[in-house]
């Protein structure tokens, strides 16, 4: 294999995301920022890949200056190369604008047989980067993937988890995978690791390097705003089960049979 690329996302190391009010956007600023979890499980495929068919291994992000980080993680994983997009054109940027942005890369860096994402982002969490990017660049699009199999003679063969069954998928390559966590266990970086990413250059590309078509980047190519967010109101009470252990199951039980759980 020539390529293999696997798309990462930093995203904010809290459970209290904050929004600001005025835009509706998540607040980053001063929140302190990880990789998103999904993404070491593309990363892990994609490291597989290239130690089993050979090629490159390339990881990017599109992201503000600070996103290196991410990247940094990544290649202390065993990522040969590593690409930053930014450009403060790419703010606003919705899950179209990103995956075009995405695709610029692709397309810049070709021939490249694999694209990776992770199932979704923890924080924006629609899941639509992997199928948007693989509409942009006309390439296949293997959801779910739990298992690759093989590639043998320029196709793809994997296995796809599905909520109740899984299913075994074919398909050429160049294509576009997103992977669930049951592809394999991430690996930790070695000392070794650490420190070559500490010295490892990042490439950083603005909107005029990666060519593309000006109004399809950042808030001018992105057809989707946020109009609201809000938290939703709990209505549900909890409850609290007194008494000695068998008397509180036998309350949880009837409790359970009551609203028809059981
Ligand atoms: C109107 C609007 C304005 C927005 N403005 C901003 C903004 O100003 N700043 C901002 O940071 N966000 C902004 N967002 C959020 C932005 O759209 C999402 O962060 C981004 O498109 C990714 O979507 P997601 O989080 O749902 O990712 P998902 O689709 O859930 O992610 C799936 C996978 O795609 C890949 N992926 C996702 N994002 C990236 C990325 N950036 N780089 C590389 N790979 C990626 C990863 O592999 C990830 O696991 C805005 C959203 C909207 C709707």
């Amino acid at each position: 294999m020539e390529k293999i690329l696997v798309c990462i996302k930093q995203v904010p190391d809290t459970m209290e995301v904050r929004i600001d009010p005025e835009t509706n956007r998540i607040i980053r600023e001063g929140v302190p920022s990880i990789v998103n979890p999904y993404d070491f499980y593309a990363m892990e495929a994609g490291l597989r890949l290239k130690e089993k068919y050979g090629g490159t291994a390339i990881v990017c992000t599109m992201g503000p200056p600070q996103a290196e980080s991410a990247l940094r993680e990544a290649l202390s994983l065993g990522f040969d190369q590593a690409f930053l997009l930014s450009d403060r054109g790419f703010a606003g940027s919705d899950t179209l604008a990103t995956s075009y942005t995405l695709s610029c890369l692709v397309r810049k860096l070709m021939p490249v047989d694999i694209v990776i994402c992770g199932r979704e982002a923890m924080d924006g969490s629609t899941g639509q980067v992997g199928p948007e990017l693989s509409e942009s660049l006309g390439w296949p699009f293997f959801s779910c993937v739990s298992e690759i199999k093989e590639i043998v003679n320029s196709r793809l063969k994997a296995r796809r988890m599905m909520e109740d069954h899984y299913e075994e998928i074919e398909g050429p390559i160049p294509a576009v995978l997103n992977v669930v966590k049951e592809i394999a266990e991430p690996r930790l970086p070695s000392l070794k690791g650490i420190l070559k990413a500490k010295k490892a250059e990042i490439i950083v590309l603005n909107k005029g390097e990666l060519e593309g078509e000006e109004l399809r980047f950042g808030s001018s190519g992105s057809p989707t705003w946020v109009v609201k967010v809000w938290t939703p109101e709990v209505h549900k009470k909890g409850m609290v089960l007194e008494g000695e252990p068998v008397e509180i199951a036998q309350k949880l039980y009837q409790e359970l049979k009551k609203q028809n759980v059981l």
